[in-house]
């Protein structure tokens, strides 16, 4: 099959029909009309084989997680998926890899109303880089920097299924479906990132580990913030490993959770179970933003706890 061949069969017409696509996959760009009251958003993401996923992953999860990681990071600034461009690079031409993968695709790219539009592809060692755009409220995006003291400090979802699943598979141990799917097919929380306009005050998506992603927001924000670990929301199979092990960095430090971290006004705290409810996922409150810097992690025993690695960086300081 030709290059060309590849893309119409496989990527052409791929997820949503929008009629703000004005021409999607085939010539030399797409055409996008963006409405005049709406900031475009806009991200992207690379999954490298052996970096970011085991090589003989699943390609139907694959392709479901490399749009769900972007789809997140829209969520996370209160915007709405609308469009995706796909950068493909394949160790072979394999159909029947790639029809599962573009499966995988399509499956949230409906799910989240995003057309593919467009991309690229060429040959090398297994690459995947795709880049999303959603519309947010002129002006209206939430950024990291808007927490202030007093605010409440909310995550949807539960923390560390992710972590404690790679670390199964990496252990070569049989994991459960639930953490397999935590894993590699990720929720992005797109209701509740929507949801969330007017009434949060930051917001990011947790990818690297609850510690460092709230620390960005403790960062660009100017404060700091105290956290008790004994309100982190815990599926039970984290909170068995918990027990035996009492290794919080599997719920603070391990990546790939894909929930959202957020601030709320303290008037707010009465409206989470409908935000939960209208959103679909849990939400609980886990601390305070303060005034100051760092974060201070209350241990379940009431003692402070420092973390002993924060999360995931591909370019450590040496030594
Ligand atoms: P050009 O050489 O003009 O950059 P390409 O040959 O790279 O064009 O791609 C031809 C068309 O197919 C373009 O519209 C491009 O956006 C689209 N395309 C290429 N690869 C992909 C892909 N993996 N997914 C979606 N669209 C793709
Ligand atoms: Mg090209």
């Amino acid at each position: 099959m030709s290059e060309f061949d590849l893309i119409r069969t496989h990527f052409a017409r791929l997820g949503a029909g929008r009629e703000d696509v004005v021409l999607g996959v085939g010539d030399d760009c797409a055409l996008l009309r963006p409405p005049p009251d709406r900031d475009l958003a806009v991200s992207i993401d690379t999954l490298v084989a052996g970096v970011h996923f085991l090589a003989d992953v699943d390609p139907g999860a694959l392709g479901h997680k490399c749009l769900a990681v972007g789809l997140s990071d829209l969520a996370a600034m209160g915007a709405e998926p609308a469009w995706a461009t796909l950068a493909l690079t394949l160790p072979a031409e394999d159909s029947a890899w790639l029809h599962a993968f573009a499966g995988g695709f399509a499956a949230v790219a409906l799910a989240h109303g995003v057309a593919l539009v467009g991309g690229d592809t060429t040959r090398g060692p297994l690459s995947i880089s795709v880049q999303v755009h959603g519309l947010v409220p002129a002006g209206q995006g939430i950024r990291r920097g808007g927490a202030c003291p007093g605010d409440l400090v909310c995550v949807s979802g539960t923390l560390g299924d992710a972590g404690l699943a790679l670390r199964g598979l990496l252990a070569g141990e049989p994991i459960a479906d639930f953490l397999r799917a935590r894993l590699e097919r990720p929720t992005p929380r797109v209701a509740l990132g929507l949801a969330l306009h007017g009434l949060a005050t930051a917001m990011i998506d947790i990818s690297d580990g609850l510690a460092a992603d709230l620390g960005h927001i403790l960062e660009e924000s100017g404060v700091g913030a105290e956290i008790r670990l004994a309100d982190l929301p815990l599926s039970p199979e984290v909170r068995d490993h918990l027990a035996r092990t009492q290794d919080w960095s599997l719920p603070l430090a391990s990546g790939d959770d894909y929930e959202l971290c957020f601030t709320l006004p303290p008037g707010q705290v009465a409206g989470l179970p409908a935000l939960s409810d209208r959103s679909g996922c849990a939400l609980s409150p886990i601390g305070r933003i303060r005034a100051g810097s760092g974060l201070i992690c209350q241990g379940p025993d009431g003692s402070p706890w420092t973390p002993e690695r924060t999360g995931f960086n591909h370019f450590p300081d040496p030594g």
